[in-house]
C-alpha cells in the first residue's frame, strides 16, 4: 500500500510518529507491506516552500492508495495569498473527499458518563458552511460593509445525494439505524432538500429505521441516551460540531477518528485539531490518527478485495481496545503515559 504521510502543525508529529509505528507493527504481524512517502505541510512548509501545501502534494497523493493528514493550524492561515492554505480544505475540495466518517464508541475500562455507546457521523465534507470550498473561486463570505458580514451556506442535490447514500449503505453493514440531524424547520429549503433527500435514499436499503432529529434537539438527545443512535447523518457544520461531542462523551476528543473518503481517494485525518496547548509536550492522545489511519486500511482493503488490510485495521483497533481496557492510557483518558509510551503499548499489542 502506498501511503503519503504529511504530519501536520502542533502535535501532528507526535501522533503521526506514533501512528506510523503501530503500523509499522500491523505490517508486520499481517505480512502488508507499506512504501511510505513524508512531506511537510501547514507551518514547516509555509516557512519552507513559502505555501502551507505544495501543489505537487495533489499530484503524490492522487498516485498514493491513501494518505494520512496530521491536524494543522488552520485558524494561523488567514490568507491563500500569502502561501496560506488550508490543508484539509485543499485535500477534501481538490479531490472530492465527500463523506467524512467519524466513529464514536465507548470503551472497557474508561468512565462512561452517558452510558456505552457506538455510533459514526457520516458528515458531508465538501459543502455547507465553509466559505473556503464553496465556490470554484474566491470565498463566500463577503464583508458588505466594515460592520456588516454575509456568510453563504451552499446545499446541493448531488452532494445530499451521495452523502446519504453512503450513510445508508454504511447503516445497512451495522445496527440498520439511520438518524438524520438536520435544521429544516429553519433552513426550510436547504435543510428541507437534504431531509427529503436522506428520506428517499433510505427507502433504497430494506430493513433500514430511519429517524430525523433537529440539530439543537440532538445535543441533548446525544447525551441524553447516545445508545440509541448508530449512524447519524448530517450536513458539514452540524457533523463538524455533534462529531467533537461524540468524541469527549466517548472518553476524549483524543479518541476521535476519522476518514474523509470520496470515490477514489481517502486521508485519515483526526477529528480534532493542532492542539497548541499541549504541543510538543508528549502528553498528546494519538489514539485518534491511529484510529484514522485503521479506518484507512479498512476503506482500502475492501476496495480492493485485500482482507489483510480490514483484519490489520481490526486488529488495530481491538489492540487500542485491549490497551485501554488493561488501563494504559494518556492523560486526557484519565492515565498517566505520553504519547509515544502509549503508542509503544498498542503497537506492540497489535504485533502479538
Ligand atoms: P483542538 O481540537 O486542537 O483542541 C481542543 C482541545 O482538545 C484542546 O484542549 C486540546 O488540548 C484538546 N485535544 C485535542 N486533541 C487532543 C489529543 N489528541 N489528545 C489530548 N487532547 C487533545 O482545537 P483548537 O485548540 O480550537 O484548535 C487548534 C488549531 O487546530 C486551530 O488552528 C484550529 O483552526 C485547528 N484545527 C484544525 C483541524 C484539522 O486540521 N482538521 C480541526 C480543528 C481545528
Amino acid at each position: 500500500m502506498k501511503l503519503v504521510v504529511l504530519p501536520g502543525d502542533g502535535i501532528g508529529p507526535e501522533i503521526t510518529a506514533v501512528t506510523m509505528a503501530v503500523l509499522d507493527a500491523a505490517a508486520s504481524r499481517h505480512g502488508l507491506a507499506f512504501e511510505i512517502e513524508q512531506h511537510d505541510v501547514g507551518h514547516a512548509s509555509l516557512a519552507r516552500h513559502g505555501t502551507t501545501v505544495r501543489p505537487d502534494l495533489l499530484e503524490q497523493v492522487r498516485r498514493a492508495d491513501g494518505f494520512i493528514l496530521g491536524p494543522t493550524a488552520t485558524f494561523d492561515f488567514k490568507d491563500e495569498a500569502k502561501g496560506q492554505i488550508n490543508p484539509s480544505k485543499f485535500f477534501r475540495k481538490s479531490l472530492d473527499l465527500f463523506a467524512n466518517v467519524r466513529p464514536a464508541r465507548t470503551y472497557k475500562g474508561l468512565k462512561a458518563p452517558v452510558g456505552d455507546f457506538d455510533l459514526i457521523v457520516v458528515r458531508e465534507n465538501t459543502e455547507g458552511f465553509y466559505a473556503d470550498r464553496n465556490l470554484e473561486q474566491g470565498g463566500s463570505e463577503m464583508l458588505v460593509t466594515r460592520d456588516v458580514v454575509i456568510s453563504l451556506r451552499r446545499i446541493t442535490r448531488l452532494c445530499c445525494e451521495r452523502i446519504a447514500h453512503a450513510a445508508c449503505a454504511l447503516a445497512a453493514r451495522r445496527r440498520k439505524r439511520l438518524t438524520v440531524v438536520h435544521k429544516a424547520n429553519v433552513l426550510k429549503i436547504a435543510d428541507g432538500m437534504f431531509l427529503e433527500i436522506c428520506r428517499e435514499a433510505a427507502t433504497h436499503y430494506p430493513g433500514l429505521a430511519v429517524d430525523e432529529i433537529l440539530v439543537d434537539a440532538m445535543m441533548a438527545h446525544v447525551v441524553r441516551n447516545p445508545a440509541r443512535f448508530d449512524v447519524i447523518v448530517t450536513t458539514n457544520m452540524f457533523g463538524d460540531i455533534l462529531s467533537d461531542l461524540t468524541a469527549e462523551l466517548s472518553g476524549s476528543l483524543g479518541l476521535g477518528g476519522s476518514l474523509n473518503a470520496g470515490l477514489a481517494h481517502a486521508m485519515a485525518q483526526a477529528a480534532h485539531g493542532s492542539a497548541p496547548d499541549i504541543a510538543g509536550r508528549d502528553i498528546a492522545n494519538p489514539a485518534s490518527l491511529i484510529l484514522s489511519a485503521a479506518q484507512l486500511l479498512e476503506w482500502h482493503g475492501a476496495r480492493r478485495d485485500q482482507p489483510r488490510f480490514v483484519e490489520a485495521a481490526r486488529g488495530i483497533d481491538a489492540a487500542l481496545a485491549a490497551a485501554i481496557a488493561a488501563g494504559h492510557a494518556t492523560r486526557d483518558l484519565g492515565g498517566n503515559l505520553g504519547t509515544a509510551a502509549f503508542g509503544q503499548r498498542v503497537a506492540e499489542i497489535v504485533r502479538g
